[in-house]
């Protein structure tokens, strides 16, 4: 079965293709063929694309409609530098990313109209990504009639958390209104829960497990028999964990206090998602690596950043161990969590009272899946890389396969 994965973003485009014969691989392999569109702009895009036959291609799209710039992707499947089909035609199945499924869709459905209703509807709670997944899903059915395509959307692993945990204490009519926590990275929580227990070689519902994805966004979920039972992202992907350019959770009093001094929605909108985190305060950057060069040069509003972020962690990982009731596992995921061995070890250090315990030498290597912790560790500490776009396909094989 040739799987094509759609990962639309609100700033960029990432596809792959992936092919399933037989039964399903483990670990994930590698994609035939991946493509990654960044767009600097409106109408501006840079391209890379390559094979699992090593074959590159890097580009400029230049005036092109957001449309016109994922077909002109598309035909790098089987002409130009990047061939790995005869033409779209051999794809069996088209499998998307949807960030937001609202609390009726609790896991992976084949799109029909109902469905492409229901992403359209909940465009006002994901105003950034819902739009880009949908037009995927219409391009595609344009380009390919009538194969079946899946929605795999990152709210579904969130579905099963309790209602204390998914209910804002505000007034009660909140909840009919559909404002509630929702969480989000559900994809990548997933995907890690699922390798954490096969790198362990145990069972996934006999863990108690606390993932930390940590990329630009960031979220911690607490995953418990298989399934998510807390989470910090809330009813937007705002709440919770500091991030690179996100503030996470702020006293709603601030905002109150802002509006009184005229600040309009899109303004504190703006402040709150994109001038704060890393970047807002240390004036500096959202990248983690340039906050740390920069406290190596005696910046203190840099440090300030780094031990705000490093606080922040440290608390929602608390009241995820008290939801758990204890961890099993801890588990060390994207952009930071994968390639930050500091940040690793002083979360590891901060929980030494409970027995956690790293392998310095471990922690320093280069990512690759594996358990960090050291032999008497009480906790398991892993290091995974996450790999949505494979969960999306796997999504959609087991989707369509049973
Ligand atoms: P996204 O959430 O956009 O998918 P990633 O998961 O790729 O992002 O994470 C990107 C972030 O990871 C960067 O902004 C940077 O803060 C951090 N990062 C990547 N590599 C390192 C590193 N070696 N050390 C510290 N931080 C890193």
């Amino acid at each position: 079965m040739k799987i094509l994965v759609l990962n639309a973003g609100s700033s960029s485009h990432k596809c792959c293709l992936y092919t399933i014969d037989g039964i399903l691989p483990e670990p994930p392999p590698t994609p035939l063929w991946e493509a990654e569109l960044d767009w600097h702009d409106q109408n501006n895009a840079a391209l890379i694309v390559k094979t699992k036959q090593d074959n590159k291609l890097t580009e400029e799209l230049s005036s092109l409609s957001r449309s016109e710039a994922l077909l002109y992707l598309l035909g790098t499947l089987w002409q130009g530098a990047t061939p790995v089909l005869q033409g779209l035609k051999e794809i069996d199945v088209v499998s998307h990313r949807v960030v937001h499924g609202g609390h009726d869709y609790q896991s992976s459905v084949v799109v029909t109209a109902e469905v492409k209703d229901a992403i359209s509807t909940l465009i006002p709670l994901a105003p950034a990504h819902n739009p880009a997944n949908l037009e995927g899903i219409v391009l595609m059915e344009q380009l390919l009639g009538n194969i079946p395509q899946v929605a795999v959307f990152d709210t579904a692993f969130h579905s099963h958390i309790p209602d204390v945990s998914t209910t804002y204490p505000g007034p009660y009519d909140w909840i009919e209104q559909g404002i509630r926590r929702y969480g989000f990275h559900g994809i990548s929580h997933q995907y890690c829960a699922q390798r954490a227990a096969q790198l362990l070689n145990l069972e996934l519902a006999d863990l108690r497990l606390i993932i930390c994805h940590l990329g630009n966004g960031a979220s911690l979920a607490a995953v418990k028999k298989g399934q998510c039972i807390d989470t910090t992202m809330g009813f937007t992907p705002l709440d919770g964990l500091m991030m690179g350019t996100r503030s996470g959770s702020v006293d709603p009093g601030i905002l109150i206090h802002l509006m009184h001094q005229g600040y309009s929605a899109d303004r504190l909108d703006h402040l709150l998602n994109q001038e704060s985190g890393l970047k807002g305060i240390s004036g500096i950057s959202h990248d983690l690596r340039d906050v740390e060069i920069a406290i190596s040069q005696g910046h203190k509003q840099a440090k300030l950043a780094r031990d705000l972020y490093l606080h922040r962690l440290k608390s929602c990982l608390g009241a995820m161990l008290m939801s758990l009731g204890g961890a099993d596992v801890i588990v060390f995921t994207a952009g930071i969590g994968e390639h930050s061995a500091g940040v690793r070890a002083e979360i590891c250090d901060a929980l030494a009272f409970l027995g956690v315990k790293i392998d310095p030498t471990k922690n320093d290597c280069a990512p690759v899946d594996q358990d960090i912790a050291a032999a008497e560790s009480t906790i398991r500490v892993l290091v995974i890389h996450t790999q949505e776009d494979w969960m999306i396909a796997k999504e959609s094989w087991n989707c369509l396969m049973t």
